[in-house]
């Protein structure tokens, strides 16, 4: 795809793996705890909330800042990791009070606020289970989740609850408890303050003996290809948690983090609590939406050392341009992340020239929990690749033949579907409710992603398209990230989805939906330019016939462009399952 090379010279920064022969680290890592450095409870078993809070403070560091949450005019509050164990410990405490035990759903329904962490961090203290939900949902994707997950307990605001959940209730008969984050007051019967009954319980609590397999999350999937699926993982995620924070995106003690991922997707808890708590970081927490000046201005403000965010955002920030970012001083960065959906090599070529660094590609799904496949901080970047598997993952490409076989392709460049081989920490343990969709995820030992992709010569993955969403055109099999990729290039292009057509002639047609960046208008003139620069890049065969202008493409809400939903609406067909739809 790119030819350029991003050059890096060699940190040898970690005492974790030799990350020169990926193929031997792979396949003979050990996620023993201690070797992780990792602690494991006191009495034995292991907790993720003891690794990411407790132990840091019995290690004499609980005078750290964990979460430092921002408003809209400056820093609002702050926790240490000695305040954060506190107040997770009086959630844990509260939820005994009403009765809540071990591997029972407690539900959040929260905006980017400090209860959510507490929520979350005291909810796997008490060994139940954490379950976040994306504020912005309606009534009936919550209503869905609540029943699936089997709720107990939800924590939102007075707000949310009216809007969104009140009317619901009857239909939720297990739904016992709803407790209010902020002024309660009138918010109906039925509820509780969160903050009256916290007031009451003790800030000690020792953390029951969760064992490796017990039940922690509960992760409802994007929906990007259909009806979401409730992930299951297990305490052990937490080993994932550390290492893919320490090396895929190369988090140290004391950096200051800032994931922009919603609370809503498995991002939001994997590296938007977990991860950098275990590592001991310092957590940014920004409670409004995106906003380019704001976000250039926290990085700056809050010297953040390292950034986790989407491509969504990412090509935002470029639509935008270059002089933008020039206008802060974002020397303090060292590293930045994205993850969700591919991301275009013409935004790590932006960044490396805009921001002065590249973002680093990495893949994973809720499925997997926690980064499987990663851009390291030592390794030279081929824009466009997610990278290579982490140590402790074995990935291969492979086809399912008819008769349900795997068949590994070995030569380079070659594509197939990503797998995964099973047992790793944090992968999903079952999909709630589904167990004939969870075994359909795997051949023998092999998780089936769902994704295609190819490895080159070097070892690099390089993404082609989810499996429904590949183009099968006059015989030739085309990925849409390629020629989205190729799109992107062009100046005028802000944003792009490729979809196939059927045709009578070619099997499918591709076509492209395309929004613009600010200043170019969609015209005649425009869409000749752009079908002449595709053809002339992918070729004949691979270029659109079609390109349809819009103002803006249909994501999920974790800013995953839906490829068939622009599908369903070309050709008239029913739209399906969009309860994760953001931009309706
Ligand atoms: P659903 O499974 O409900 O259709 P989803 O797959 O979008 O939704 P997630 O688990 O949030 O739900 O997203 C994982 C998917 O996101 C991956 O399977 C892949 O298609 C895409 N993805 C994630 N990271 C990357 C990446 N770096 N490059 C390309 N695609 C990515
Ligand atoms: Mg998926």
């Amino acid at each position: 795809m790119a030819d350029t090379l991003i050059r890096k010279s060699a940190r040898g920064s970690l005492a974790l793996p030799n990350l020169a022969d990926y193929s031997a680290t792979c396949a003979s890592f050990n996620w023993g705890v201690e070797r992780l450095a990792l602690r494991g409870l006191p009495g034995g078993g292991i907790n993720i909330a003891f690794e990411a809070v407790d132990r840091h403070v019995q290690n004499g560091r609980g005078g750290q800042v964990a979460l430092r949450c921002l408003s809209r005019d400056g820093v609002a509050s702050e926790f240490t990791y000695a305040g954060l164990a506190a107040e997770t410990n009086r959630f844990a405490n509260m939820l005994a009070a009403i009765g809540v035990g071990r591997g029972e759903r407690v539900f959040s329904l929260l905006g980017r606020v400090p209860q959510l962490y507490v929520t979350a961090l005291g909810t796997l203290k008490a060994g139940a289970v954490f379950c976040p939900m994306f504020s912005a949902f309606g009534p009936e994707p919550i209503r869905a989740r609540l029943e699936l997950g089997g709720a107990r307990v939800l924590v939102t605001t007075p707000q949310l609850y009216q809007r969104k959940v009140a009317a619901l209730r009857e239909q939720l008969p297990k739904l016992e408890h709803v407790l209010l984050v902020g002024d309660a007051a009138g918010a109906g019967i039925g509820t509780r303050s969160l903050a009256t009954l916290m007031a009451k319980a003790s800030d000690s609590f020792e953390i029951p003996p969760t064992g490796g397999e017990d039940m922690a999350l509960l992760h409802f999937t994007s929906g990007t290809t259909g009806r979401p699926k409730g992930a299951v993982h297990v305490h052990a995620a937490v080993l994932q948690h550390y290492v893919t924070g320490r090396l895929a995106l190369d988090l140290h003690p004391g950096d200051v983090f800032w994931c922009t991922a919603d609370p809503g997707w498995v991002t939001g808890t994997s590296y938007g609590i977990i991860a950098p708590l275990v590592i001991g970081a310092t957590l940014i927490i920004d409670a409004e939406e995106f906003d380019a000046e704001r976000w250039y201005g926290i990085l700056q403000e809050q010297k953040v050392d390292v950034w986790y965010t989407a491509p969504t955002a990412i090509r935002m920030l470029m639509r935008l341009g270059d002089e933008l970012p020039a206008r802060f001083d974002l020397s303090r960065l060292r590293f930045m992340a994205s993850v969700g959906e591919p991301l275009n090599s013409e935004a790590v070529i932006w960044s490396q020239r805009a921001l002065g660094r590249p973002f680093h590609d990495n893949w994973w799904q809720t499925e997997t929990g926690g980064i499987m496949i990663a851009n390291f901080a030592a390794m030279d970047i081929k824009p466009g690749s997610m990278g290579k598997p982490l140590p402790g993952i074995e990935a291969a490409i492979a086809n399912v033949t008819r008769d349900g076989r795997l068949e590994f392709v070995d030569s380079p460049d070659e594509q197939g579907q990503l797998v995964l081989k099973s047992g790793w920490p944090s992968m999903f343990r079952g999909y709630l409710g589904e167990e004939e969709r969870y075994r359909k995820c795997f051949i023998g030992d092999w998780y089936l992603s769902g994704d295609l992709a190819r490895r080159d010569a070097d070892g690099y993955y390089w993404f082609v398209g989810r499996a429904d969403d590949v183009i099968k055109t006059s015989g030739h099999l085309i990925g849409p990230f390629e020629v989205e990729d190729v799109f992107m290039q062009h100046p005028a292009v802000a944003e792009c989805g490729v979809i196939g057509k059927p045709d009578p002639v070619a099997g499918e047609i591709i076509k492209a939906f395309v929004a613009l960046k600010p200043g170019f208008e969609p015209d005649a003139a425009l869409h000749d330019a752009l079908l002449a620069h595709a053809r002339k890049r992918l070729g004949a065969v691979v270029a659109p016939k079609e390109i349809e202008f819009a103002p803006s493409l249909p994501k999920t809400r974790s800013g995953k462009i839906m490829r068939r939903l622009l599908k369903a609406r070309e050709l008239g067909l029913p739209e399906g399952d969009t309860s994760t739809l953001e931009n309706a």
